[in-house]
């Protein structure tokens, strides 16, 4: 498929002036930018590419001219030596920010330019850099016990994580005091130019040396070396909450690692593991024990004691209990996370059989079980014959 015209791609006639073909090439690329665009995102690519092409050819008084005179083959010899149109090769060039202009460019993004230039915004790598950067989030894991779920804790973390200075607060310099960096001379970026035929090729990247904040120390710390930022070991307490769940995330602001100088710190997130119990069963916010009784408390009802998550507490068994029945304990449970009201115990009460009879219980089961026939067959309580 052939080139199209360049004055029919900008809708411009031949001889329109300057100020024509870059009313033209405005109001074009808003409509076809890649970001903007609507419906189909490949075409308005290749839409934007092209216009941006011509743009660039027509607003160039030498490459109109070798345009008009030659068309488009003029232009590859002369202009790119032969090769297509590398888009992907050019990072900037001379007349974009021209094109959209500062005013144009908020309104687009609804920001300032900060610095960098239009061009770069469009087609510049995505996680170009912009000023200093935020330091990293860390992630630890704290074991808590069901106990600690019932009333809360309190851990100390240790954390190896990289903090700011204490020694110059971060900034990497003596004293605090800076001087504008001799890279950038205090612009944050650096560009680089690059003449390919008639188009300059101008790549920006933020400054190397101060990393885009323009300053540099007058004299690096010593502690850091200029970093504003050491290796250490942080101890911090972190507070579990009442009612936390297995696999809550807490986040601790500002508790990750530190940012470059005048940038922000990372954050820290707790990740709460709640270990298995020995004896509770966690169910929402109900607890579940099993307790064993033997088989005259069953029989007879008594009152017996059990562990709680706030220590032994009384619980009557009622006569002529069966085994596995629930007996609840209101209020003796978990609480919740966020209403902090708490659920109940449930004991689930398990009778034990009792066997290596001494020769004395074995002659007074025997009795009962003269008394109690195949009671176990007939519909009534059991219990109902012993009172
Ligand atoms: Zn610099
Ligand atoms: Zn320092």
């Amino acid at each position: 498929m052939g080139k199209r015209d360049y004055y029919e791609v900008l809708g411009v006639p031949r001889v329109a002036p300057k100020d024509e073909i870059k009313r033209a090439y405005r109001r074009l690329a808003k409509q076809y930018h890649p970001d903007m665009a609507k419906g189909d995102k490949k075409q308005a690519e290749e839409r934007f590419k092209e216009l941006s092409e011509a743009y660039e050819v027509l607003a160039d008084d030498d490459k109109r001219k070798l345009y008009d005179a030659y068309g488009h083959d003029g232009l590859k010899q002369q202009v790119w030596g032969g090769q297509d149109f590398d888009w992907s090769r050019f990072t900037h060039y001379g007349d974009i920010e021209d094109i959209f202009g500062a005013d144009v460019f908020s309104s687009f993004f609804g920001r300032s330019p900060s610095g960098g230039s239009l061009f770069e915004e469009f087609f510049g790598p995505r996680q170009r850099r912009r000023g200093p950067r935020r330091g990293r989030d860390l992630e630890t894991e704290v074991m808590v016990s069901l106990e600690d779920v019932a009333h809360g804790a309190r851990r100390e973390l240790h954390i190896p994580r990289i903090a700011p200075c204490r020694e110059c607060n971060g900034t990497g310099a003596h004293g605090g005091r800076f001087v504008t960096c001799p890279e950038c001379k205090g612009r944050g970026q650096v560009s680089r130019a690059q003449t390919r035929g008639f188009t300059q090729v101008i790549s920006i990247t933020t400054c190397p040396r101060c990393g885009g904040r323009g300053q540099w120390p007058e004299v690096a710390c010593s502690t850091c070396r200029g970093a504003g930022r050491v290796e250490t070991t942080s101890t911090l307490q972190v507070e579990i909450p009442a009612g936390a769940t297995d696999g809550l995330r807490l986040r601790v602001p500002a508790k990750g690692e530190a940012g470059d100088p005048g940038g922000p710190p990372g954050d820290l997130y707790v990740l709460v593991q709640v270990q298995e119990h020995p004896q509770f069963r966690r169910d929402g916010g109900d607890v579940v024990l099993e307790w064993p009784v033997t088989f005259t408390q069953a029989g007879l009802g008594a009152d017996i004691e059990v562990p709680t998550l706030d220590g032994a507490a009384k619980v009557h068994v009622p006569a002529g209990t069966q085994s596995h029945t629930l007996l609840r304990l209101r209020g003796k449970g978990l609480p919740d996370l966020e209403t902090g009201r708490r659920g109940d115990l449930l004991i689930r009460v398990i009778v034990v059989t009792p066997h290596r009879l001494t020769a004395e219980e074995r002659r007074l089961l025997e009795k009962l079980a003269q008394l109690l026939g195949d009671y176990a067959r007939r519909p009534k309580s059991f219990f109902e014959k012993l009172r």
